[in-house]
């Protein structure tokens, strides 16, 4: 993602939707208040999130190495993500598509999809990209190879996949959709939109037609030690109720060192392109505090396995399990 703010978006081209599975639950999980407004009644306690499992799931992704677009640990990691969501989810998507590259070149892109409740009328979508990024720009001493992404892309999907195995087990009435967004780091800052290209290729042509979601939380860089979460500006102006919200389930839940209710600059994140393309208000909970920027590893090789912390990906799990449980009123 980038720090720079830019006027318009980009293109991508869509080639394939494929409806990958659908599994298990009956369909007959409509939301029973329909259209109506849905309060969650009293505050539901949901244990099980585990920091642990999450960082397994960091492990996993690493083990294919980057997982770059293009390659074919794209491919074994896409399988990979594919076949965990097909355990937990009702229904499994992957959306083929192709976008460009600043320097021209076509990439193959996956967005990866798994619901629940599918007929459900109210949903929350939270996502994450799953992509790393193709050169380590920022690292003093090998800049051009592609980094392992461990913080900066494994860690969002791996909070995702533990919060799929939670839903699998005990899931709200309403709907949620996880996705992962593929080449979301393959830009560069001085090329407009060149990031977030899985996004954009989504927000365009979502996984199903006339896609709404009431709200979205978007997961990036959630697992380093001691991270600390702020009010990223974009955030702030199109999902102030979400963000108050989840912060204070933070606090609730023992968490306030990490999220810090200050409002930091904008960035552009997956969030923004969600947001510019389907008008869902999808906040960005991300290790960002606007002055020294990202963590010092970020973009080099130094973002390893040794840079996540269960502990922190267990903060960010655990509140935003207890926000699907608990949101904001619907
Ligand atoms: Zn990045």
């Amino acid at each position: 993602m980038s720090a720079k703010t830019f006027p318009h978006w980009a293109f991508a081209v869509l080639s394939l939707v494929v409806v990958f599975a659908s599994a298990c639950q009956s369909p007959s999980t409509e939301n029973a208040a329909g259209s109506e407004t849905v309060q969650a009644p009293t505050f539901v306690e949901v244990p099980g999130f585990s920091g642990d499992s999450a960082k397994e799931y960091v492990a996993d992704q690493l083990a294919f190495g980057p997982r770059v677009p293009g390659t074919p640990a794209q491919l074994r990691c896409a399988e990979y993500l594919q076949n965990k969501l097909l355990i937990w989810a009702d229904t499994v998507l992957r959306q083929s598509g192709k976008v460009t590259a600043f320097n021209g070149t076509e990439l193959p892109c996956y967005n990866i999809i798994g619901s629940f409740n599918w007929n459900a009328s109210h949903r929350i979508v939270l996502a994450s990209h799953w992509d790393s990024r193709p050169f380590a720009d920022q690292d003093p001493d090998n800049p051009t190879g592609a980094i392992l992404g461990a913080n900066d892309g494994a860690s969002g999907v791996g909070v995702l996949l533990e919060i799929a195995r939670n839903l699998s087990q005990q899931c709200p009435d309403w709907g949620i959709d996880i996705v992962f967004f593929d080449a979301e780091d393959y830009g560069m800052s001085q090329v407009e939109n060149s990031f977030c290209l899985g996004s954009q290729l989504w927000a365009a042509h979502p996984h199903r037609e006339n896609y709404r979601a009431d709200f979205g939380v978007l997961l990036d860089m959630v697992g380093g030690k001691d991270a600390q979460f702020f009010w990223e500006d974009h955030s702030f102006s199109w999902g102030r109720q979400t963000l108050d919200h989840t912060w204070r389930l933070a606090s609730r839940l023992g968490y306030s060192k990490h999220f810090i209710a200050q409002r930091v600059p904008p960035i552009i994140d997956d969030h923004y392109y969600v947001y510019q393309g389907t008008g869902i208000p999808m906040i960005d909970i991300i290790q960002y505090n606007g002055q020294t920027g990202f963590a010092p590893y970020w973009h080099t090789h130094d973002d390893n396995l040794d840079a996540v912390h269960a502990e922190t990906l267990e903060a960010v799990g655990n509140t935003l399990l207890h926000l699907l449980h608990n949101p904001p009123s619907l």
